[in-house]
């Protein structure tokens, strides 16, 4: 068994699309990273995050049953956990943040677990950059792979921190408006280049509907999203993405290039579960089967014959 070690936040989330709206519903990046990445044969996921006495048994029994480890949860006595709420454009590719509450994870000092000290790769969710950096001062063994996600939010309130743990990674995965932010660039190419210069070999670039996108020095590597019907929540999406990714690097053992642009189809195909339901209520009951046949339609999305 490999070991995938989970940073990030567990969280309520409170959305609103142009199809509905919810009250404070589980969310989180670690919560949706989980999920995603318990899809995988050969890998123990831990979760490292914190939350407040208000978070109900149900929701870590959610995570539980999917075999995530949760020694690494706190919960404070008293406080209240993040919470974060956002609302789409009509596009469903674009949203704004309403609100995002910090709450116990202001003085939050992560404890990674023993057994999960020598994790074979780690995953910095979305979360404070110091908090990512002080998980990785934990690790007694060098990780395989670190990969890192951030968000807009870190780079207005803590841009240097966050510079200071990028240094540190060997992945970074970014949306495309926050690849722009980083570096200063528009074309995605020269951001990419931009941010690779700041340390990561590899850089994904996540581009919503539109696919994600993999850099490593000249070659670049493109996975669509799967055209959807229907897409009712894409909160998360991003997250479960970053889960399939490691989900897989972990599963695998194996962080060539060649297999990271597996990893990318396998984000990719997991993300388009993500958005079918609000929240995390596909990802919670997703079956292996349902993962597999989904895989080889992205199979046959993606594969052409043409002689060269
Ligand atoms: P995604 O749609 O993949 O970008 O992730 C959405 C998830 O990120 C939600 O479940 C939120 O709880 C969480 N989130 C939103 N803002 C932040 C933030 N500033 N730091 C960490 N997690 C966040």
């Amino acid at each position: 068994m490999n070991k995938l070690l989970i940073v990030g936040t567990v969280a309520f989330d409170a959305i609103e699309t142009p199809f509905g709206k919810t009250d404070k519903i589980l969310g989180g990046a670690a919560t949706y990273i989980g999920l995603s990445a318990s899809n995988f044969n050969n890998v123990n996921s831990a979760i490292v995050s914190v939350v407040g006495d208000d978070f109900p048994q149900e929701y870590l029994d959610i995570l539980s049953a999917r075999n995530i480890d949760l020694t690494g949860l706190e919960t404070v006595k008293g406080g209240k956990t993040f919470f974060w709420s956002g609302k789409y454009h009509n596009d469903m590719n674009s949203r704004d943040t309403l609100d995002t509450q910090l709450n116990v994870l202001e003085n939050f000092n992560p404890v990674v677990p023993e057994a999960y000290k020598d994790a074979d790769v780690v995953m910095l969710g979305n979360l404070h950059p110091l908090v990512q950096l002080g998980v990785l001062e934990q690790m007694t063994k060098k990780p395989k792979l670190v990969v890192l996600d951030t968000m807009n939010f870190w780079m207005d309130c803590a841009l240097a921190e966050l510079k200071q743990v990028i240094t540190k990674v060997d992945v970074i995965t970014i949306n495309d408006e926050e690849a722009r932010q980083l570096s200063g660039e528009y074309s995605l190419v020269k951001a990419a280049r931009v941010i690779a210069a700041m340390g990561p070999k590899y850089v994904v670039i996540k581009k919503g509907e539109h696919g994600a996108l993999l850099f490593h020095e000249d070659n670049a590597f493109f996975a669509p999203a799967l055209p959807l019907e229907d897409v009712f929540d894409p909160t998360g999406a991003g997250d479960t993405f970053a889960g399939g990714f490691t989900g897989h690097i972990a599963s695998t053992g194996n962080i060539s290039f060649k297999n990271m642009k597996n990893a990318i189809i396998h984000g990719s195909n997991l993300a388009s579960f993500c958005v079918e339901k609000f929240g995390t209520e596909r990802m919670a009951s997703l079956s292996k089967d349902e993962v597999s046949s989904r895989l080889k339609q992205f199979k046959e999305l993606t594969q052409f014959d043409i002689e060269l």
